[in-house]
């Protein structure tokens, strides 16, 4: 068997971890160390979960880090060093929540660990070659050009993993399938794919453009910035927490969680069910307009905590697309099966399925392809 590999995913306020048997995808320990403000002293308390299961951590093979903004640098797994890590400081400006506790717990855990490779994997990176159409602003090119605005996408991780298990579910080859995949979780985005190569995402510069999430906005028209700034007097600071943590279904319908939220909506709160009809309208959008893209898509797949769990935001999202060849079968789509699965019906022309994302499996996969080439 081969050796463990620890997925180390560092936050602005906690630490993730989960350590992987690579090759069965087997999960030895996991878990979350909350309200992190000294990183060295949070990695002690994941390395000590890691003994706990009597893995010592020289035997482990290599600490893949998950690490948000690549920029245009950085697009496949790399093997950390301390260039590596000075450029990753120069990303933060790109991804100023996410980057700089990625850097943090990358350089503590260099220190704790310093005879096992580390490893860097960009949630940027599946999207690096996006098409230009799908990747550029239509803004002044000049302007683009020297602040490296261009859309970036994100969870490139799920999105690559459940698109090659969406086609493996299948049994097809991934370069024979035209995919649209739903991540939806706190965060939410989508991405089409064609023969494996995403065409477009819905995330962009940063993490907030797209679908409705569950604190972030998603979408909005731009000119409501300036009014905010120029009418309403909110400095870029107010408008950035409003964007990012006061919006999305939990802004407009008092909760973040999905259950609470269908909760609210049996009770008949109508600001719950405008938040669920939003973001469903903007779910249905998306599909529609990666259908056109794609030009008709073999199958439409579902995952993260909401997309695995909840069966009516998979109902309302295809609902009445029978037109375009997409036909769910309720009962499978009712189903408590928490694995992969298939939930149209046999006849549906567009196959649907609910695949679990599993990034760390993705992770430390790349980290044990890396370390075997190096
Ligand atoms: P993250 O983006 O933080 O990784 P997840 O993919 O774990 O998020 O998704 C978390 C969200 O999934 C929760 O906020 C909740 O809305 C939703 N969720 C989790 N379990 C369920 C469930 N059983 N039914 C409906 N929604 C769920």
């Amino acid at each position: 068997m081969s050796q463990p590999v620890l997925v180390l995913n560092s936050g602005s306020s906690s630490v993730k971890y989960r350590l992987v048997q690579p090759d069965t995808g087997e999960s030895l320990v996991d878990g979350v160390v909350e309200r992190v403000v000294d990183y060295r002293a949070a990695l002690q308390q994941v390395f000590d979960a890691v003994s706990s299961v009597g893995v010592s951590t020289d035997d482990v093979m290599a600490v893949g880090h998950r690490v948000v903004h690549g920029g245009r640098q950085f697009y496949r797994p790399t093997l950390i060093d301390d260039a590596l890590v000075a450029k990753l400081d120069e990303l933060a400006p790109l991804a100023p929540l996410h980057n700089p506790p990625a850097v943090l717990g990358i350089t503590e855990a260099r220190a704790l660990l310093p005879n096992v490779p580390h490893v860097a994997v960009f949630d940027t990176a599946f999207f690096h070659n996006l098409p230009a159409a799908a990747a550029e602003y239509a803004i002044d090119r000049d302007v683009a050009a020297q602040w490296h605005i261009r859309r970036y996408g994100f969870h490139g991780t799920s999105h690559q993993y459940v698109s090659e298990q969406a086609a493996q579910f299948l049994g097809l080859p991934l370069e024979s399938v035209n995919q649209i995949v739903l991540h939806l979780g706190n965060g939410a985005s989508a991405s089409a794919i064609a023969g494996g190569r995403p065409i477009d995402t819905s995330m962009g510069m940063t993490p907030m453009e797209g679908l409705v999430m569950g604190t972030r906005s998603g979408n909005i028209d731009p000119g409501i910035i300036m009014y905010l700034s120029r009418t309403a007097g909110m400095s870029i600071e107010d408008i950035d927490v409003l964007l990012n943590r006061r919006s999305g279904v939990s802004g407009l319908g008092g909760a973040t969680d999905f259950r609470e939220l269908h909760k609210r909506m049996n009770e008949g709160d109508a600001a719950a069910q405008l938040a669920y009809d939003v973001y469903i309208h903007r779910l249905r959008k998306y599909i529609g307009g990666y259908l056109a893209l794609l030009g008709g898509a073999d199958v439409i797949t579902f995952t993260a905590g909401v997309g695995e769990n909840d069966a009516a935001v998979r109902r309302d999202a295809l609902a009445g697309l029978l037109a375009l060849g997409i036909e769910l079968d309720e009962e499978r789509n009712l189903s408590p099966n928490r694995g992969p699965r298939r939930i149209s019906t046999d006849t549906s022309p567009v196959s649907v399925l609910v695949i679990p994302t599993n990034e760390e499996l993705a992770i430390a996969r790349a980290c044990v392809d890396l370390c075997k080439v190096a």
